[in-house]
């Protein structure tokens, strides 16, 4: 039936807007979750996965891989298609997963495939760097 549809594409434009909101982030599904039910909005954790999924197959969202424990990231895709901006970090005393800004590690990035380089070329949407987050550094 129509109705069964509608009320499935509404799910995807509602999971759609809030990493449409959230432009310049990456969320994982749980993140995704509360904001959903935040808002008032009754959606089970297998749809969200299901929707994501679709989401990612039709091109309109990144995932990245974080780690087993952090499991996978979502980010709106926009205009500017699949580059992506930012690069995951993992805070190795608290496990707190930050985005660290790609043009900062642009430079590294360049000395890695440069011409002096190796020639290799780093998938930002699989990479984790493992360090200490700011607010652990700050609180030593
Ligand atoms: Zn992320
Ligand atoms: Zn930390």
């Amino acid at each position: 039936m129509g109705a069964r549809t509608s009320y499935k594409s509404k799910h995807r434009e509602q999971i759609l807007a809030i990493l449409q909101e959230n432009e310049k982030e990456h969320m994982t599904a749980g993140q995704i979750l509360d904001e959903l039910r935040a808002r008032g909005i009754a959606i089970g954790v297998a749809t969200i996965y299901r929707q994501l999924d679709r989401l990612v197959e039709e091109g309109a969202v990144n995932k990245y891989m974080v780690d087993a424990v952090t499991g996978a990231c979502y980010e709106f895709k926009g205009e500017h298609g699949g580059e992506s901006a930012y690069v995951h970090g993992k805070c190795e005393k608290c496990g707190k997963v930050v985005h660290i800004e790609r043009r900062s590690v642009e430079a590294a990035m360049q000395s890695l495939s440069g011409s002096e380089g190796s020639g290799f070329e780093l998938d930002c949407t699989r990479t984790l760097f493992y360090g200490i987050c700011g607010d652990c550094r700050r609180h030593k």
